[in-house]
């Protein structure tokens, strides 16, 4: 069986800063393992400016600083095993993995999650309607053009005005897709001033606020959705032929048996211990939580 003293799943933003700041405070037996053959996690799909300020004072590209990160890592002594899933962590103190060489477990003495999270759907909202083709989330939107360079479609509506709607909204726009509106179901826009203008002034997308969609129509693709003007009660139909719906986020951290939460050798860092608006905090918590994690072993 393979064993570590810190094992760290999760090779995101928070993952490999956990794991850099571990292995600087002198924890010099990590394993760093993600399902991904790659380091960087959602990086590597945000490919607009803004990452990075903290550590070099320079926007950079998603990609740009995974690569930063992933570069540390590879000068480090940090062993990151890819293309490997961790399945559960168990209260002996294991890691059930699924790996290329099939099923394994990993022995560690502290495990820290920095497993991100995922996407609420629109599975979470009272929407009537079939579920036709044309339904994405913002995260699957942005993997769809940014990294695999597909066209998920032309008429966009984008229910929810998060920094990922937002962002999602400017996209499209750049892809010279029509965003008829974002909707929002309170007052104001949901994410980062910031993002809001660059994302949304600056490109004249309407943001129409106290809104929310109650049915979706269409057969085999979305044809529309009827929306509701929230303190009216009143509804319209909206024609649209792609909805991206950026509803939120939620910890992913499942992975855990019963009993193992809680457990003084159980470290969660990045968006799988709380939702980060931007990669450098996300990055900056991975980064406390590792020298927390290899102080432990030297208290
Ligand atoms: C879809 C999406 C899009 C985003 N877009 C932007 C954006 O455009 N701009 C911006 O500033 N912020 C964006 N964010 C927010 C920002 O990216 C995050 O705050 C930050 O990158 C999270 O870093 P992380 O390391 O916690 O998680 P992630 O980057 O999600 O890393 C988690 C890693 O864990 C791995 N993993 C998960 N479960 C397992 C498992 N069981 N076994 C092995 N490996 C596992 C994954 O493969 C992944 O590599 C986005 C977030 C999401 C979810």
């Amino acid at each position: 069986m393979r064993s570590c003293k810190l094992l760290i799943v999760g090779a995101g933003a928070a993952g490999m800063s956990a794991a850099l700041s571990a292995w600087e405070a002198g924890c010099r037996d990590i394993i760093l393992a993600d399902r991904a053959s790659r380091p960087g996690g959602i990086l590597h799909q945000c490919i607009h400016e803004g990452f990075g300020r903290r550590e070099s004072g320079s926007e950079l590209t998603g990609p740009e600083y995974a690569a930063m990160l992933a570069g540390k890592l590879e000068r480090s002594g940090v062993t990151f095993l890819p293309d490997t899933d961790v399945l559960s962590v168990e209260a002996d103190k294991t890691a059930v993995c699924s790996g290329k060489s099939g099923l394994e477990r990993i022995c560690f003495e502290q495990i820290i999650l920095a497993s991100g999270c995922r996407e609420r759907t629109i599975g979470s909202l009272p929407v009537a309607g079939t579920r036709p083709a044309g339904i994405f989330t913002a995260g699957q939107a942005q993997e769809l053009i940014n990294l695999r360079h597909l066209d998920p479609g032309n008429e966009v509506l984008i229910l929810g005005s998060g920094d990922l709607g937002m962002i999602m909204a400017r996209r499209f726009t750049l892809e010279g897709r029509h965003v008829i509106a974002v909707l929002e179901q309170e007052a104001q826009y949901g994410g980062m001033a910031r993002n809001f203008h660059r994302c949304i002034e600056a490109f004249s997308i309407p943001l129409r606020c106290r809104m929310t969609i109650k049915q979706i129509h269409g057969e085999n693709r979305i044809c529309g959705v009827t929306a509701e003007h929230i303190d009216s009660g009143e509804r319209e139909f909206i024609a649209c032929d792609t909805l991206v719906t950026a509803l939120g986020l939620i910890p992913e951290r499942e992975l855990c048996c019963k009993g193992v939460e809680g457990e003084k050798w159980l470290y969660l860092a990045g968006n799988c211990r709380k939702v980060h608006d931007i990669v450098d905090s996300a990055a900056a918590d991975g980064e406390r939580i590792g020298k927390m994690a290899a102080s432990g072993f030297y208290m």
